[in-house]
């Protein structure tokens, strides 16, 4: 939902999305948008107000404009969205809303420890929603820049969510992109999908955790989840196999077990329907076959990494166990903890990177290069195990 170019959840922004600049002038562009947006129901006042001092924020262009500087690897999304602390985090959740995700479980039929985790992937249980005021952002991004008319949409929508009075204008911030929320809903999204879960009238998946987990398993129940299946599970590959893999690929199971596959603990596969094979990594890393509800949690950001991270999770909030094969690479990734101590640990020898807050940005980056070039290590700016190893070192 979230779209386009930087397909990243706000949380791992921060990690991929860097920075160029250029403020331009919307002035012209605003006076057509107001025309469109009176024409499709957005009253004067509405959109004066909203657009009252607004001008084109040249930092959403800059993160639209900004492919990752390089490919994340799978291993490096897993490590930092699905860390102990999150799952921890999670638990306390369960525990904190269970009478709300039980009426969840019972609407729309998605479990609570898939709507806890999309939660915690999403905007780290509310604690990080994207500080952008959407009118600003979607103006922008109207006007300027790629995808234009799709902007324009989202820019409408949100127009008609301020007009609804559901959420209060302050309370309309997000990502450069304009996903909000809770649960980073593009706002056609919201339009489409959010429900009032807590009874006061207004659908707001900012300030209500009710709203936003109602919200979450109605979108997911749309997008075709299916009642008391499981996303899927790890599997083994026979030695050598090269047959078919890919999410679009649909297999029976009993095509899967003449194949060759097998539980990740060497078991023989149980049960019937239809599966595809998911090779994250190629055929070398860990394998999974995921059901159509892999495929509903996919579509919430388009992205097999971030889907294959909520799924994680949401086993290990159930009380499952780290993945059973390794990841092929002999660098794994860092938890959050784990990238607060590489920070730490470059402020001690002296790099300037402002406050140790875990996400790795353009200057950590650097001082990770200048560090690892005198450390003889390969020169990348990964915050992996290896750099930190050699961090520890006195
Ligand atoms: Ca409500």
């Amino acid at each position: 939902m979230k779209s386009i170019h930087c397909t990243l959840p706000v949380l791992l922004a921060a990690l991929a999305c860097a920075p160029r600049a250029s403020a331009q002038d919307i002035g012209a562009c605003l006076k057509q948008l107001r025309g469109e947006a009176l024409g499709r129901g957005i009253s004067t006042q509405t959109f004066d107000t909203a657009l009252a001092g607004v001008e084109a924020d040249s930092s959403v262009l800059e993160a639209m404009d900004n492919q990752p500087e390089f490919k994340i690897p799978v291993w490096d999304y897993l490590a930092v969205l699905v860390d102990a602390q999150r799952i921890e985090d999670g638990r306390a959740r369960l525990v904190e809303w269970a009478p709300v995700l039980a009426r969840a479980e019972e609407k729309y039929g998605v479990d609570r420890h898939t709507l806890v985790a999309l939660w915690g992937v999403e905007s780290d249980y509310g604690r990080q929603l994207g500080g952008r005021p959407l009118v600003r952002s979607l103006a922008t991004v109207s006007c300027l820049g790629r995808r234009q008319a799709y902007f324009r949409g989202e820019f409408i929508a949100t127009l008609r969510i301020l007009q609804s009075g559901d959420m209060p204008a302050e309370a309309l911030t997000g990502s450069w992109a304009g996903a909000f929320g809770q649960t980073q809903f593009m706002p056609s999204t919201y339009e489409r999908v959010a429900v009032d879960f807590d009874g006061d009238g207004r659908r707001d998946i900012v300030a209500s955790v009710p709203d936003a987990l109602g919200s979450s398993a109605n979108y997911l129940l749309r997008s075709g989840w299916q009642r008391d299946t499981s996303w899927g599970y790890e599997v083994r590959l026979p030695e050598g196999y090269r047959g078919p893999s890919g999410r679009r690929t649909r297999n029976e199971l009993r095509e899967w077990r003449r194949l060759g596959l097998r539980n990740a603990d060497g078991s023989e596969l149980a049960g019937a329907g239809s599966a595809a094979l998911l090779l994250p990594a190629g055929r070398s890393g860990p394998a999974f076959l995921v059901s159509r509800n892999f495929n509903a949690i996919y579509s919430y950001n388009a992205s097999e990494s971030y889907a294959l991270a909520i799924a994680h999770l949401s086993d290990r909030l159930r009380g499952g166990g780290a993945f059973v094969a390794a990841w092929p690479t002999d660098d794994p990734g860092l938890s959050r903890a784990e990238r607060r101590e590489v920070q730490e640990r470059l402020i001690a020898r002296g790099h300037e990177i402002g406050a140790a807050d875990g996400a790795i940005g353009p200057r950590t980056r650097q001082a990770i290069e200048a560090f690892q070039a005198t450390a003889g290590l390969a020169v990348d700016g990964r915050a992996g195990q290896k750099l930190l190893r050699a961090l520890r070192q006195p």
